[in-house]
């Protein structure tokens, strides 16, 4: 038999034919094998045959996606502890009765006569609203502030592992 340009005759080591041309290198069932074109086909499409791929160059690091400086600012309130003492305070350094302080705040009474006696702890708006009358403050401003920016390499922030996760979502 003639051997095209002096190359040794490969069969396929699937169905054992000649294979015209050039073979096809394809893990079968995870075992690399040659193969002639039908048999490649035919265990590509069924799913057993994985065609073996030059593997480029292999990367040693995962390119890192470039982020963007993000920064995350969220404005909490917070009611200080000892807000019913301040309110009942400044509500009587001013000379109010309950009724009126409680006709300014647009709250009943028996309302304003809880929260003063820390039963119950105003809303924020509302809270405002004390804060704007009765000229005190009441509430406690806590800013978070999240900054992610990109870690130097080999590093891992906490805020870096928590964009990766968003990211697989
Ligand atoms: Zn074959």
């Amino acid at each position: 038999m003639a051997l095209a340009r002096g190359k040794e005759q490969l069969y396929c080591e699937v169905c054992g034919s000649p294979i015209p041309g050039r073979p096809y290198r394809a893990l079968v069932d995870g075992v690399e094998m040659i193969l002639c074109p039908s048999c490649y086909l035919k265990l590509t499409r069924s799913g057993r045959a994985i065609l073996v791929k030059q593997r480029p160059a292999k990367t040693t690091q995962a390119p890192r996606r470039t982020r963007p400086v993000k920064k995350v600012s969220l404005e909490l309130y917070d009611i200080v502890e000892d807000y019913y003492e301040r309110i009942r305070e400044a509500r009587e350094s001013k000379g109010w009765s309950l009724s009126v302080l409680a006709q300014k705040l647009r709250i009943s009474e028996s309302m304003l006569r809880k929260i003063e006696s820390g039963k119950m702890k105003p809303s924020i708006d509302l809270a405002k609203r004390i804060e704007k009358i009765l000229k005190i403050r009441i509430l406690e401003p806590t800013e978070l502030e999240e900054e992610f920016e990109a870690p130097p390499p080999g590093t891992l922030t906490l805020g870096d592992v928590v964009v990766v996760r968003r990211d697989e979502d």
